[in-house]
C-alpha cells in the first residue's frame, strides 16, 4: 500500500460514505488503466492531416467511460474536419452549482519515425520511461483524468457539480475544436487543464517542486512592409524600402516594453529564486519586491529564460526585401514575433511598436492566427489549497506555487470566455527528459501512481 493510499481514500470515501455508497479506491487498478489507455492512445497518429486519428482516440476514451459507468448519452463525440471532440458528462447532485470542466487534447504534434530511435506510435516502456509521441504532451495526463473519473465512480463518490470532461483535436494546430468547447462550456465554473506545467525532478530524479498555471502569454505576429519606387541600382536615392525597414528594426530591437509583475508572478518569482543561481536569485527577489528595480531588470533581460516574464517581448523573426541583385528595392516586409504579458491588447502592442517607429511610410499590419488576448485568471485560495493538498499526498512537502506559461493552450479559449482555467498536469519531470514535441518524447511510469492519487483528491475536492 502506497503512503497516499489513506489520504486520498479518506477524502474521497468520506464524501461517498454520506451518500451511502462507500467502496474504496482502488489504485492498482486505476494506475493500470491509465497506462493501459495511454499506450493505446499514444499507438493512435491523432496528426492533423489525413488519416488524423484523433476520432478514434475519443472513441477509445468514449469506450472506456461507457464501461466505467457514464451513461451513453453522458459522452459525447463531434466530428470537426479531420478531427474531433468529446465530452463526458457526469450529473452533480446540486444543478445549481456551476460545472467543473476538466481539459485536454488528443492530438499530437507531427513526428517523423525515421528520425526516431523508436517508432513514435508504438509504445515502449524502457528503464522506467514510457515512449511514443504524446507521452508527456498529453496521452498519459488524458488517460489518468479519464481513468480518475472512471474510478470516483466506481468507489461510489457523487459531485455536487457537474464534473466535465472536454478533450480538445487539434489543440497544435488550429483549436478550432477547443474554441467550440469553449464556446459550449461558458457557463463553467472553472478550467482545471491537465496540460502543461507540473512537476521538476532533479538530475537525480528527485521532486524539486512542482508550478501550476494561472495565466499565459499571447502570441503576435506583425508584419512590416515598407515600399519605394525602385530603380536602377546605378542610380541610388532615399527612400529606399530596404533602408526604411532596416531603420525600423533597429528602433524597434532598442524598444523596451515597461517591465511588469502580476500577482501570479510575483509568487513565482518568490518561490523559484531558490532553484536559481545567485545572481538571478537575486535579480528575482528584488523585482518581486520592486518591478521598477532597474539592476534586477537588467539581470533579467540578459537572461532568455527570465526575459519572457517580466513583460512584452517583441523580437525579429523574419526579412523579405528587394527582387533583383541590380534594381533598387521596391518592398520590403519583416515579421515582428511578440509574447504579451497578460493584461494587453494585441492592438495595444502594435500601437506602442508603431510610435517606437515612428515612421509612418512603415505599415503595420496584425497578421496573427489562432490566437486571442487574455487576462490571468485569478488565484483564488481554494483552487490553490486543492492542488497544494494533491500534490503533497504523492509528494509531501514539495513546493507548490503558480507560474505564467510562455505558449498558448487551450485555456486561451476558455479564459477568454471569462472562465477562470488553471494549467494542473500532475506529472513531474527531469529537464534531461524533456521532449514534448520533439524527439524520443518519454515520461517517467513512475508518476502514474502520484499523479492518480492527485487527480482523484484534485476532482473530488473541487467538484464536491
Ligand atoms: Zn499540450
Amino acid at each position: 500500500m502506497r503512503p497516499t493510499t489513506i489520504s486520498t481514500w479518506v477524502c474521497v470515501a468520506t464524501m461517498a460514505i454520506s451518500s451511502g455508497h462507500a467502496r474504496s479506491i482502488d489504485h492498482e487498478r486505476a494506475d493500470a488503466q491509465a497506462l493501459d489507455l495511454a499506450k493505446q492512445a499514444i499507438a493512435l497518429r491523432s496528426v492533423r492531416g489525413p488519416g488524423n486519428q484523433a476520432p478514434r482516440v475519443a472513441a477509445l476514451f468514449k469506450s472506456a467511460l461507457v464501461a466505467g459507468g457514464f451513461k451513453d448519452d453522458d459522452v459525447s463525440i463531434t466530428a470537426v474536419d479531420d478531427t474531433a471532440f468529446l465530452v463526458a458528462r457526469w450529473r452533480g447532485s446540486d444543478p445549481k452549482l456551476k460545472p467543473l470542466v476538466i481539459s485536454g487534447h488528443m492530438d499530437v504534434v507531427e513526428a517523423r519515425p525515421a528520425d526516431w530511435e523508436r517508432d513514435p506510435f508504438t509504445p515502449v516502456i524502457e528503464n522506467g520511461l514510457l515512449y511514443g509521441r504524446g507521452a508527456s504532451d498529453m496521452k498519459l495526463d488524458d488517460a489518468l483524468a479519464v481513468a480518475a473519473l472512471i474510478e470516483l465512480k466506481r468507489a461510489g463518490y457523487k459531485p455536487r457539480r457537474d464534473l466535465v470532461l472536454a478533450l480538445s483535436g487539434d489543440e497544435e494546430t488550429l483549436m478550432k475544436t477547443t474554441q467550440i468547447l469553449a464556446q459550449q462550456l461558458s457557463n463553467a465554473e472553472m478550467v482545471l487543464n491537465v496540460d502543461g506545467t507540473g512537476g521538476q525532478l532533479d538530475a537525480d530524479g528527485k521532486p524539486q517542486y512542482f508550478t501550476w498555471s494561472g495565466a499565459e502569454k499571447t502570441y503576435a505576429d506583425f508584419q512590416l512592409t515598407t515600399t519605394s519606387p525602385g530603380g536602377h541600382s546605378s542610380r541610388p536615392y532615399e527612400p529606399n524600402a530596404i533602408n526604411q525597414l532596416a531603420a525600423a528594426l533597429v528602433r524597434i530591437e532598442q524598444y523596451k516594453f515597461q517591465p511588469e509583475l502580476s500577482e501570479l508572478t510575483r509568487a513565482y518569482f518568490m518561490a523559484a529564486a531558490r532553484y536559481e543561481r545567485p545572481e538571478i536569485a537575486t535579480a528575482m527577489q528584488a523585482f518581486a519586491a520592486d518591478p521598477t528595480d532597474s539592476r534586477a531588470i537588467a539581470v533579467l533581460r540578459a537572461d532568455p529564460t527570465t526575459i519572457g516574464k517580466i513583460g512584452t517581448t517583441c523580437v525579429v523573426t523574419t526579412i523579405n526585401g528587394g527582387h533583383a541583385l541590380n534594381a533598387l528595392p521596391q518592398r520590403a516586409t519583416a515579421n515582428i514575433n511578440c509574447r504579451i504579458f497578460p493584461g494587453h491588447s494585441r492592438a495595444q502592442i502594435m500601437e506602442q511598436l508603431q510610435r517606437a517607429v515612428g515612421d509612418p511610410a512603415v505599415q503595420f499590419k496584425d497578421v496573427s492566427e489562432g490566437s486571442v488576448a487574455t487576462d490571468a485568471s485569478p488565484i483564488r485560495p481554494e483552487v490553490v489549497g486543492a492542488i497544494t493538498k494533491a500534490i503533497h499526498l504523492g509528494y509531501p512537502a514539495v513546493p507548490v506555487f503558480p507560474t505564467m506559461s510562455a505558449g498558448a493552450s487551450d485555456s486561451m479559449w476558455f479564459r477568454n470566455e471569462h472562465i477562470p482555467s488553471y494549467g494542473v498536469s500532475p506529472l513531474f519531470i527531469k529537464d534531461s527528459d524533456r521532449f514534448s514535441h520533439g524527439l524520443n518524447e518519454r515520461i517517467p511510469v513512475g508518476d502514474i501512481p502520484p499523479s492518480m492519487s492527485y487527480l482523484l483528491s484534485l476532482f473530488a475536492d473541487l467538484s464536491k
